[in-house]
């Protein structure tokens, strides 16, 4: 399958299928300005799939040459970028080097940023290897890194020249992994697609199960959505902002564990997405039964809908405070994506402070 992202002279395809590891050299051959690449990976999924990865690239006749970086979030950091930059110039980068960004969204985000700064812009391909990276991050040209004062408040918009979604390269991501990116799937359907969030409520098991019918189609679904709004609003003046459902309060939970392996990014998104269908019903927007159907999923999949009882208090005060904190915040007023049920999500910056606060209290007390 290839779905084509529509962005005037940056349009680029994204090939969904197995076995796309092995064709990257062909699928990248016609894009090539000179005749090398750097991949850029981690070291988790370098043992995995770099050697497939260089072997593709060589016999299209195309030299590649490879860093690898510590696995995790903590590599999306000043330091790492540095040292990526100063990798990519000893290697001899040139405006005609294509860098390869194979791993999940760190690698893609990291190695994105560092393309558009490298010699003020180089062109790269990003090989996602995580659901979260294949359905979401890989795909509308956002990079950047983390600092001390937040998640992806360093960054730029560089659109890739080609994306390739191998979904057989799913097969090895940790089961926790598969399902934290599945909530990114969820999305799609709550956004606006109720009809893909019903087929996922009969298919979505052998989606995470790694069926190979069943994630062809839901990462292609996945894609389309994106795509879509990322042609109609690739900066994020409007409409771009759907794609934050479940954002906004995922992010408070996550900035609470510190953006740590207690909640995963899509495991807050999860639970904040519960939250959002939540909100929306008790301000009389949505059914309670759409907010309910959602949590039933969710914990169909193994994904937790609720906010996790033990070990930790969630305190509203510093939710409230981490949302106002977001980037999203204009004027001092945050954006939420609320719902009038699923598959009709909508902006908007009038919410109830009462409502939202005995929302929060109510899942802070795991009610
Ligand atoms: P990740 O890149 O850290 O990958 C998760 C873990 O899985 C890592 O340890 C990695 O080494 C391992 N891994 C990757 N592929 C594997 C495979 N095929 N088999 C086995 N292990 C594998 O995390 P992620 O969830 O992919 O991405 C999260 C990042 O994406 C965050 O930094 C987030 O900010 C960013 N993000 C960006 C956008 C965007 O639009 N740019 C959107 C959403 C998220
Ligand atoms: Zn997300």
């Amino acid at each position: 399958t290839v779905v084509p992202v529509d962005l005037g002279e940056r349009s680029y395809d994204i090939h969904i299928g197995s076995g796309l590891l092995d064709r990257a050299g062909e699928l990248i051959q016609p894009l090539m300005r000179g005749n090398r690449a750097l991949v850029i990976t981690d070291d988790q999924v370098a043992p995995l799939y770099l050697e497939r990865v260089e072997k593709s690239l060589v016999a299209a006749g195309i030299m590649p040459m490879h860093t690898v970086l510590p696995a995790g979030e903590k590599t999306k950091d000043f330091p790492h970028l540095e040292a990526l930059l100063d990798a990519m110039l000893a290697a001899r980068a040139e405006r005609g080097t294509m860098v390869v960004a194979l791993g999940g969204g760190v690698i893609g985000d990291l190695t994105g940023f560092a393309a558009s700064i490298l010699l003020r812009g180089v062109d790269f391909v990003q090989i996602p290897t995580t659901l979260l990276a294949q359905v979401d991050s890989s795909v509308g040209g956002k990079t950047g890194i983390n600092t001390r004062h937040g998640k992806n408040l360093v960054g730029a918009f560089h659109q890739p020249r080609l994306v390739l979604a191998d979904i057989s390269a799913l097969q090895t991501l940790p089961r926790r992994q598969m399902l934290a990116g599945y909530a990114e799937v969820v999305k799609y359907g709550i956004i606006d697609d109720a009809p893909f969030f019903a087929w996922l409520e009969t298919n979505g098991a052998a989606v995470v199960a790694g069926d190979p019918d069943a994630l062809a189609q839901a990462v292609a679904v996945s894609c389309r959505a994106k795509a879509r709004i990322v042609a109609a609003d690739e900066r994020e003046g409007g409409v771009r902002a759907l794609l934050n459902l479940g954002h906004t309060f995922g992010h408070a939970l996550e900035a609470e564990t510190g953006f740590s392996d207690e909640m995963l990014h899509g495991e807050a998104v999860a639970i904040g997405m519960v939250m959002a269908l939540r909100l929306s019903s008790q301000i009389g927007l949505a059914p309670a039964e759409d907010c309910e159907r959602l949590k039933r999923h969710l914990d169909a999949m193994g994904l937790s809908s609720a906010l996790p009882a033990s070990g930790r208090l969630w305190e509203v005060s510093r939710l409230l405070d981490h949302m106002r904190g977001d980037k999203k915040v204009k004027d001092g007023k945050v954006t939420f994506v609320m719902a009038r049920g699923i598959g009709q999500s909508f902006l908007t910056r009038d919410v109830p402070e009462d409502a939202l606060a005995a929302m929060l209290a109510e899942m802070a007390a795991g009610r």
